[in-house]
């Protein structure tokens, strides 16, 4: 699918690797509290721009009174684009934090009235929780064209301030049984034990499983083979309805080929809100 790139104050399409996570992305804030060792925020060149400990406007945003005007007036200008690729949410930020869920929820609003569907990533199971119930008591709301996601990589001491793993687990349990469709970021892959423990816990509440390993460093190839043929295994036991999107990188270093991978592996553009449109992804 290839569509004309946006370049808003708000929504945007990322370049790179983040491009390979989502095609069209809004962000309001930079910097985030959940304090992740391995967070691409404090690390490179952007590290001063993005890294700070707490969510601040974007400052392109801070000159006008209603961040959400300038949003929705993107959104209109792209809408065509937008209800097919869907919105991500956010990759500067965590987008349910106390601080950053009022402008995510009125986002979203906006959203469910143009028909554009959205992907929400948050490891605040609190703000998960809360986003749930408010999206049942906003009337009209159509929840299947809103996916929850979290980041799941096993390892709570990585990510002091965020909730722990089980409890994001937990949350996207609820939002599944509440009719969201889910999705888990198993990124970035640490510890190969853990990650698997955690995409077993979460299997039954998850729709999408997108899987990457920790960027910058080196990992032994066959480590990386047993790990993906390991999660195959599981799949294959489980007669899945989930899907897997396996990144670039963690293929790479496995040395596998996207042809060879199983029927429940897709590519990076699947439509996790319509499984018709996926005969044709590439
Ligand atoms: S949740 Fe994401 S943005 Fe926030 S500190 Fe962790 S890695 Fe960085």
């Amino acid at each position: 699918m290839s569509m004309g790139a946006i370049n808003g104050r708000v929504i945007y399409s990322p370049k790179g690797k983040a491009g390979e996570y989502a095609e069209n992305a809004a962000n309001f804030f930079v910097g985030c509290s959940n304090g992740c060792t391995y967070c691409y925020l404090r690390k490179g060149r952007g590290a001063k721009v993005l890294g700070g400990n707490r969510p601040e406007l974007k400052k392109t945003l801070r000159e006008y009174p209603f961040a959400i005007d300038i949003f929705k007036n993107e959104l209109l200008k792209h809408k065509e684009e937008l209800q097919k690729t869907g919105l991500f949410f956010s990759f500067t930020t965590d987008p349910l934090l106390p601080e950053t869920e009022r402008l995510t929820r009125q986002a979203v609003g906006v959203c469910q009235r143009h028909g554009v569907p959205v992907k929400i990533l948050s490891k605040c199971a609190e703000g998960i929780n809360g986003f749930i119930d408010f999206a049942e008591a906003s009337e009209g709301w159509d929840l299947s064209r809103i996916a929850i996601g979290s980041t799941l990589t096993g390892c709570d001491e990585l990510e002091p301030n965020a909730s722990p793993n089980a409890a994001r687990v937990s949350v996207l349990a609820r939002a599944k049984r509440h009719g969201f469709p889910t999705f888990a970021s198993i990124e970035p892959v640490v510890d190969f034990d853990k990650a698997f423990a955690i995409i077993k816990l979460a299997f039954p509440f998850v729709d999408l499983f997108k899987i990457g390993l920790l960027s910058g460093e080196k990992f032994k190839q066959r480590d990386v083979f047993l790990f993906i043929t390991s999660v195959h295994t599981f799949f294959m036991e489980k007669s899945p309805t989930a899907r897997i999107y396996w990144k670039d990188g963690i293929l790479k270093a496995a040395e596998m080929v996207r042809e060879i991978l199983p029927k429940w592996c897709v590519p990076a553009n699947y439509d996790l809100f319509n499984e018709n449109n996926n005969e044709n992804a590439i």
